[in-house]
């Protein structure tokens, strides 16, 4: 019998699995198999389960460049060229595998990861494949919200056989964008369209940055892959803090729905979903607000963090809740030229051609009456925009977007304090809705104070540190207007004094960081849910209501894009392995 040394090991740019011969130059990618011993394996059992291939030469060089050749195509290769001394450089080609910028020293520098292959076609990038079955006659699942935990937890439904319903109370990714004008010039907000509420959820008007601190929630390299098939920049697989850009975002937001459509599921626009049926404990079906009634296997539950009209049909349904933790606080604005100029220690802010806009992440703890909390930054956004988020009349919410290139003179950060139940105690009355009512009065609040429409309170950074009302304001990315107030009456005590001190110490951090000429723009209240829709931690259904799958920020269980999406996905696969067995 012919044995030989074979090597099983998982090729980290496809993530795919491979059998390698110890000196040859082929490899097997396998595509099943039952029984893998690991090493002198049995040639003949194995080779009827795998197909042949050539495999690519290539070395990988971990470099550190400068930024006008990391970032320079033409000067890359010229790089690569003059290290690698191919005799025929036409035959090269180049995969990056991680970017990641490096700020510490007086020099900036940018680590590079790049693979060379030499007269060999680049192994493919993705493993994933955008291949999905027609589902349009199979079980349905009920997914009610399409942002990304939703749009993800419906493709995951259709890969695992089974045809999602998503509910969403908002317009498509286009017509949205007139109800987000009409927000920034005419001070309307539509309660069903708005930042947060429309196709792609709250992630679609955004900065689209991808980081995620999550680790143990999935697989976040399937999540970016599933976004470079629908037409994401392949970028966004190689650098360290990836990033999409509010301008590309609507057209990879309808790409999803266009799979879901495709493979014969529905996305119901302007299908808001008022009621839940709950029979003997269990969710038996869901109602929408033009009449009608739908079932299925069961119910994911998307709805973000600003659906409170949720939050009350659930309660009302005694569906247990919970008041959750969130953060309150402001963004503050600063130019792009100051955070580049204190980031990169360039001379007035020129980090010339290639460096991307700068970024920081800030956080301190801060005292207060004896109790320390929790001050940082939260959702930066270089070269971006301050954009109005509230999803009602009469209240005022700010949040931060960027373009792709990240190109707007302007540089945003929300500032924010966490707080918890002895933040709300005025509210313990509302029970489970306690802090949602306590961040609803801020909101409402804030919008008396600017004037009753979107115009936002605001004021100058060393102004509010040092108590003074700002005689004006500063040029800003917020369309709506500002006006300049004194801060302290916009904010609870505990968060402006945390505030105050939180700025002086980041102004110790970061030189030149405290100043008048940033200015703070109230208020930045939705950074996670204010309610937790308790599930189980294994099964990941209701604790106590059956076929029911709270999933994503609204439930408690994400923040942000990434770890919605992942989160989406895992809501599908335990909702079809308990509910979708028998179907
Ligand atoms: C301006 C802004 C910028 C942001 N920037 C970033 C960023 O750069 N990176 C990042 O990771 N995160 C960012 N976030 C946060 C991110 O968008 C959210 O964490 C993410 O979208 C949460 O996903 P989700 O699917 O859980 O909920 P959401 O995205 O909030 O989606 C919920 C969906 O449910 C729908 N819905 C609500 N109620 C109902 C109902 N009754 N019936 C039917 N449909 C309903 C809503 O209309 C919405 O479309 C940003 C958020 C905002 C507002």
């Amino acid at each position: 019998m012919l044995r030989t040394n074979i090597f099983l090991v998982k090729n980290l740019n496809t993530n795919s699995l491979e059998c390698r011969h110890h000196n040859a130059n082929w490899y097997f990618k396998i595509v099943s198999f039952f029984f893998i011993p690991p090493i002198n394996i049995t040639f003949v059992y194995n080779l009827t389960f795998c197909v042949l291939k050539p495999l690519p030469v290539s070395k990988i060089y971990n470099l550190v460049l400068p930024a006008e050749i990391a970032y320079n195509e033409d000067a890359l290769f010229k790089h690569i060229t003059s290290l690698t001394k191919f005799e025929n450089p036409e035959k090269i080609s180049l995969r990056k595998l991680r970017r990641s910028v490096d700020a510490r020293g007086k020099q900036v520098k940018v680590n590079l990861d790049i693979e060379v292959f030499y007269n060999e076609p680049i192994a493919p990038l993705l493993s994933f494949k955008k291949d999905y079955q027609n589902v349009a006659s199979k079980p349905q699942v009920l997914i009610v919200g399409a942002g990304p935990a939703g749009l993800f937890a419906a493709l995951r439904c259709i890969e695992l056989g089974f045809k999602p319903i998503v509910f969403e109370r908002g317009k498509d990714v286009r017509t949205r964008r007139r109800d987000l004008a009409a927000i920034n010039k005419d001070q309307i907000v539509n309660p069903e369209s708005n930042y947060c509420f429309g196709e792609g959820g709250a992630g679609t008007y955004s900065d689209g940055k991808l980081y995620t601190r999550s680790k143990k929630r999935g697989d976040i390299r399937r999540i970016l892959e599933i976004l470079v098939a629908h037409g994401a920049k392949d970028e966004i697989l190689v650098d360290a803090h990836p990033h999409i850009g509010t301008n590309k975002l609507p057209t990879l937001v309808s790409e999803l729905r266009e799979s879901i459509l495709n493979a014969g599921g529905d996305v119901l626009f302007d299908t808001k979903v008022t009621d839940f049926e709950v029979i003997n404990g269990e969710l038996k079906a869901v109602h929408t607000e033009d009449g009608k009634t739908f079932t299925g296997i069961g119910v994911i539950l998307a709805t973000g963090h600003s659906a409170r009209d949720i939050f009350y049909m659930l309660e009302r349904n005694k569906i247990l809740i919970e008041a959750k933790p969130f953060a309150l606080g402001v963004r503050i604005e600063h130019q792009q030229s100051l955070i580049d100029s204190i980031q990169y220690h360039c001379e007035n802010g020129d980090r010339g051609l290639y460096l991307p806009a700068s970024s920081y992440a800030l956080v301190t703890q801060v005292p207060y009456k004896g109790v320390e909390k929790g001050v940082f930054s939260f959702c930066m956004c270089p070269g971006g925009f301050i954009v109005p988020s509230a999803t009602a009349p009469g209240e005022i919410v700010v949040n931060g977007m960027s373009p792709s290139r990240r190109d707007s003179k302007f540089s945003n950060s929300g500032m924010v304090v966490s707080v918890d139940e002895s933040d709300w105690q005025q509210y313990k009355d509302f029970g489970a809705l306690a802090a949602l009512e306590y961040q609803k009065s801020v909101e409402q609040n804030a919008c008396n104070i600017g004037g009753g429409t979107q115009v936002a309170p605001a004021q100058k950074m060393l102004d509010f540190v040092n108590k003074k009302l700002s005689n004006s304001l500063l040029e800003t990315s917020y369309q709506p207007g500002l006006k300049s107030v004194m801060m302290d009456e916009v904010l609870p005590a505990p968060i402006v004094h945390r505030l105050r001190e939180g700025f002086k110490m980041f102004g110790n951090k970061m030189k030149g960081y405290l100043t008048n000429d940033a200015q703070i723009i109230g208020v930045e209240s939705r950074t996670s849910s204010p309610v937790r829709v308790p599930r189980d931690k294994e099964t990941l259904e209701h604790v106590i209501t059956k076929r029911l799958y709270p999933c994503g920020e609204g439930a408690g269980y994400a923040g942000g894009i990434v770890s919605a999406a992942m989160d989406g996905e895992r809501c599908a696969e335990a909702l079809i392995s308990k509910y979708g067995v028998n179907c």
